[in-house]
């Protein structure tokens, strides 16, 4: 297929902010390609699943260094375009159409060529990759029409801005091969695939897609109720109540010895947390599994459990992983089973699930232990464990219905959290400015946002909570994370693209016309940078709007 005829089918889509349209458009595409799968990837601004550990690993500068070289125009004079645009897409795309290189000599670019020549870019390594990388862009630029550029950078800078979302290509494979959305969904939360779901859409296999152990499943997630009767309404009584557990979200698939551990975000982190794995191996009875759970940090010295900021460090860390797994151990607090010798436990009641766990796991304090249960349907007795687990420092308590099955990414009230009230919100950055003085290198003020479905309203600014130096989250730190993601820059202020969530504090939530979202944080703190959480996690609009009212009360 010529690459042309899936920019043809970008343009369309940016023309449009109608979600009917655009499910339109893909679908009619759908239908066409017969390789559905490079399509699907591309029109998701990606060359592979969310969950696979390769990663192109392109910076906007070097993106930069590569039109250079395609087009003679100089980086100075590129980014001096960049930032009156704010899309260097449109920047390449112009720099194109003006270069006098005619395309005579140029050969069409097909979707195969654009995609092989990205999805390499994450396998080179070693000496001189850099060069490699960029020649392999240049080769695209030099052989692309304008247009066609413009789409190749949006696409290696992942910011494809066709307005296209995971609920757009659901629906569109529903349509291009007539099914329910909803079958599309249950396929996509088993398997986070959606080009292997339109494959198995078009062939009539959607059913005999399975869970596959060592690709991880979307993670069943929890309502928010704010007392103990709402939960029992929600969930039914007896209810499984839970300790929750101030860690991070797990998913460890067992195949044999070989073992895979997933976040929540199904980022694969099992280099991160080699040190664990004898434990999986040697105190978990089955050959083939896929266990829920959440890895909790402790003091080494004190075996205490500690919040999950000191072993988010972890996450992401690639180097001096031995000396991290001594300074911060964890533990495994095992919650649930997803299947079980390469059977499916979906569908069994969350009350079987958990005998099946305690069943196959031999318990090893500080290594891996089952979370603490309490089966009733007394709230006096919920209480008593939830003030218990609060004052043992934990976030509070899950809780869980008794017959409920295992529903892979949907919050569907099976599961309901209950968390003291003063609580924290998680926003994105949408905005930044640099500092002044001593801080002029830095990026120190952040404008917030929260989500009102697919939109971002901006919600007040922060920046108190993060520090010059030596400390968990530094100005230095926040920096490095936001340079990357900058779209425009007017004056001291930068536009990003919205992908770092901060855990904010405050003091108040307050009505005000000056941001978007119709609220102000009064006196807001960054707690802590959640690069656990993705776009969905950002708190909603519904929930500033809760927490404005309950104050009230
Ligand atoms: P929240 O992040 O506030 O939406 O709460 C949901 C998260 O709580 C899950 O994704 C888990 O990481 C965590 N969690 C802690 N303890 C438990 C538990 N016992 N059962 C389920 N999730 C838990």
């Amino acid at each position: 297929m010529k690459y042309s005829i899936l920019t043809k089918t970008y343009q369309e889509l940016e023309a449009t902010t109608k979600r009917l349209e655009k499910t339109e458009i893909i679908s009619e595409l759908l239908k066409k390609t017969k390789d559905l799968e490079k399509v699907i990837y591309l029109l998701q601004g990606k060359v592979f699943p969310k969950w696979d550990e390769r990663k192109t690993g392109i910076s906007s500068r070097l993106v930069l260094k590569a039109i250079n070289s395609a087009t003679g125009v100089s980086t100075n004079n590129l980014e001096k375009e960049w930032v009156k645009k704010g899309d260097l897409g449109i920047v390449v795309e112009e720099q194109i159409k003006k270069s006098k290189q005619t395309s005579l000599f140029k050969t069409k670019l097909t979707m195969d060529k654009v995609f092989d020549n990205i999805q390499k870019l994450a396998e080179l390594e070693g000496k001189g990759t850099v060069t490699k990388k960029i020649q392999h862009i240049i080769e695209l630029l030099t052989s692309a029409e304008p247009e066609e550029a413009k789409y190749i950078v949006r696409t290696l800078i992942e910011d494809l801005r066709i307005g296209v979302k995971g609920g757009v290509i659901k629906d569109s494979i529903a349509k291009a091969f007539s099914k329910e959305s909803k079958e599309i969904e249950v396929a996509y939360n088993l398997t986070n695939d959606f080009a292997e779901v339109a494959i198995a859409a078009k062939d009539n296999k959607l059913k005999s897609l399975k869970m596959k152990t060592g690709k991880p499943i979307n993670p069943m997630l929890a309502i928010r109720v704010e007392s103990i009767k709402e939960a029992f309404k929600a969930v039914g009584t007896p209810a499984l109540v839970d300790q929750k557990l101030d860690g991070f979200r797990l998913q460890i698939h067992k195949k044999g010895d070989e073992i895979t551990l997933f976040t929540r975000r199904l980022e694969n982190v099992t280099k991160q947390f080699e040190e664990i794995l004898p434990t999986i191996r040697e105190n978990i009875k089955l050959t083939e599994c896929i266990l829920d759970s959440e890895l909790v940090g402790y003091d080494p010295k004190t075996k205490k459990h500690l919040p999950f900021q000191t072993i988010s460090q972890r996450i992401r860390r690639k180097y001096d992983i031995e000396k991290s797994a001594e300074e911060t151990p964890v533990e495994i607090n095992l919650f649930d089973i997803i299947s079980k010798d390469k059977e499916s436990l979906l569908t069994m009641s969350q009350k079987e699930r958990r005998k099946v766990l305690e069943k196959v796991t031999k318990e090893e304090t500080r290594k891996i232990v089952i979370t603490k249960k309490l089966i009733t349907d007394s709230e006096k007795e919920v209480e008593q464990f939830y003030k218990k687990s609060l004052k043992d420092g934990h976030e509070g308590v899950m809780i869980k219905s008794i017959e409920s099955e295992y529903v892979p990414g949907r919050r569907v009230g099976g599961w309901v959290k209950l968390k003291p009230t003063k609580e924290n919100l998680d926003l994105v950055i949408l905005e930044a400015g640099w500092g002044e003085g001593k801080r002029s290198n830095w990026l120190a003020s952040f404008t917030l946002a929260c989500r009102d479905k697919n939109n971002l309203l901006t919600i007040g600014k922060v920046g108190t909570g993060v520090a010059e130096k030596e400390a968990e989250l530094t100005f230095e730190m926040l920096t490095n994370e936001l340079k990357p993601l900058i779209i425009e820059q007017k004056g001291k202020q930068v536009t990003l693209k919205p992908r770092i969530i901060l855990e904010i504090g405050y003091e108040e939530i307050q009505r005000s016309p000056t941001y978007k979202s119709g609220f102000a944080l009064r006196f807001p703190k960054v707690i802590r940078l959640r690069k656990d959480l993705g776009f969905e996690d950002i708190d909603n609009l519904e929930r500033v709007k809760k927490l404005h009212k309950s104050q009230i009360k």
